[in-house]
C-alpha cells in the first residue's frame, strides 16, 4: 500500500503471523478495510495513523 501522508512511498505490512510487529486487516461487507493496531512508521515521513473502515485516521 502507499502512504496515505502523499510522501510517495511503499509501506509493506508485515501480515505473516510470526513477523513482528504485525497488523490485523479485517475487510467489512462494503469491503472496507480496517487496520489494526495503527501504523507508525519508524523511518521515511514518520507517518502515524489508523485506517477504520476504509478511512485513515491521523495520530498526532
Ligand atoms: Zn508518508
Amino acid at each position: 500500500m502507499r502512504c496515505p501522508c502523499g510522501c510517495g512511498d511503499t509501506i509493506e505490512l508485515l501480515l505473516v503471523a510470526e513477523a513482528k510487529p504485525r497488523w490485523d486487516i479485517t475487510i467489512d461487507r462494503q469491503y472496507r478495510p480496517s487496520i489494526v493496531p495503527s501504523v507508525w512508521r519508524s523511518s521515511g515521513c514518520k507517518a502515524h495513523f489508523w485506517i477504520s473502515k476504509g478511512r485513515v485516521h491521523w495520530c498526532s
